[in-house]
């Protein structure tokens, strides 16, 4: 079915009112009458097509949606038979023998191009759905810092992190769970002690993939203060260190990211100085806790909070990680800030 091109305003507020009546579960009548009162011209069918495209489990009535686990087996399923170069229609019938369930095929043709997936909850699927708040923010601080945003090859979205500390991991996935509006994916913990959690979801491997795309962020990001508190926070959590001596610095390869990270400090109330050269590219390292060395592929850069902001940082900002917070608060306390 053609449609007419939706004008940005149009659409901005078509998908507002579709977050908002997704959520209350309302219909797609109901929807488009809701913009209708507030003078907004847009044909039924229109606003059927966005709310089917976007939130395809609507498509039964509320109730027969089909447990997550069963999705997630059918899901699979779907996945391996497309491989199998089977057609949709082929897909459709032997799901049907092998689970006595009925796929409508807009789901199975969502799922075979990654539109959305059972596993991320259908309820965020495209960038366009993300709405900003803390809990995204400080995602977003985490994956820009030890976090990873991977397209791998059969067109699965992941997103994730690998961090030493659990404390960290647990906060990160219960921000992801909140963002994509599902349970917390369960962090796993590899032989070396590293915690990893990762979700399948295209809207932040978009608005995530790296190099991080500052302006694609900063909305996010700059929404109020305590969106950019907890992206600072979250910043710092990964790649941050607190010296004995009190200094607080965080470490990266990106020069613009951290001149970013330097702008929400400032906008805090928190002054930085950097970025300064930490490791240059071509150094030979040695890891003590790894027993390795190894060349460093890129520059590393840093940039430290000025000393006469520790405090400020201490109290606005802080570490989730408890030793880093630990250390800081030894330090304030020496010198009787605290
Ligand atoms: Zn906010």
């Amino acid at each position: 079915m053609m449609q007419r091109r939706l004008s940005p305003e149009v659409k901005e507020k078509l998908l507002e009112a579709l977050r908002i009546g997704v959520e209350k579960g309302y219909s797609y009548v109901k929807i488009w009458r809701m913009l209708r009162e507030n003078g907004v011209e847009i044909s039924r069918s229109t606003v059927r097509n966005y709310y089917y495209r976007y939130f395809p489990w609507r498509l039964k009535k509320r109730g027969k949606c089909l447990p997550r686990e069963l999705r997630i087996k059918l899901y699979d399923e779907v996945k391996k038979l497309r491989k199998q170069g089977l057609g949709y229609k082929k897909i459709k019938k032997k799901i049907e023998e092998l689970y006595d369930v009925s796929l409508s095929l807009s789901t199975i043709s969502y799922w075979c191009k990654n539109i959305c997936s059972p596993r991320n909850g259908c309820r965020a699927p495209s960038i366009d759905f993300l709405e900003p708040s803390p809990e995204l923010s400080q995602a977003i601080g985490v994956v820009a810092g030890d976090g990873f945003a991977t397209k791998k090859k059969d067109n699965e979205y992941v997103i994730g992190a690998k961090v030493k500390d659990g404390d960290l991991i647990e906060e990160f996935s219960k921000c992801l769970g909140k963002v994509l509006r599902r349970d917390p994916p369960k962090p796993r913990q590899e032989k070396d002690g590293i915690f990893t959690v990762e979700v399948e979801s295209k809207a932040l491997y978009e608005l995530l993939r790296k190099p991080l795309d500052i302006n694609r962020i900063a909305p996010y990001v700059e929404h109020c203060k305590e969106c950019m508190r907890r992206f600072a926070r979250a910043f710092f959590d990964s790649e941050g260190s607190v010296s004995k001596g009190g200094q607080i610095r965080c470490y990266n390869t990106d020069v613009q990211l951290l001149q970013y990270v330097r702008k929400i400090l400032n906008l805090l109330g928190i002054r930085t100085t950097g970025p300064k050269i930490h490791v240059k590219k071509g150094t030979t390292i040695y890891d003590r806790r790894k027993g390795k060395t190894y060349t460093a592929k890129k520059n590393v850069y840093y940039i430290y909070v000025r000393k006469s902001d520790v405090l400020r940082f201490y109290q606005l900002i802080g570490f989730t990680i408890q030793r880093k917070q630990k250390r800081l608060e030894e330090y304030l306390k020496k010198r009787g800030l605290l």
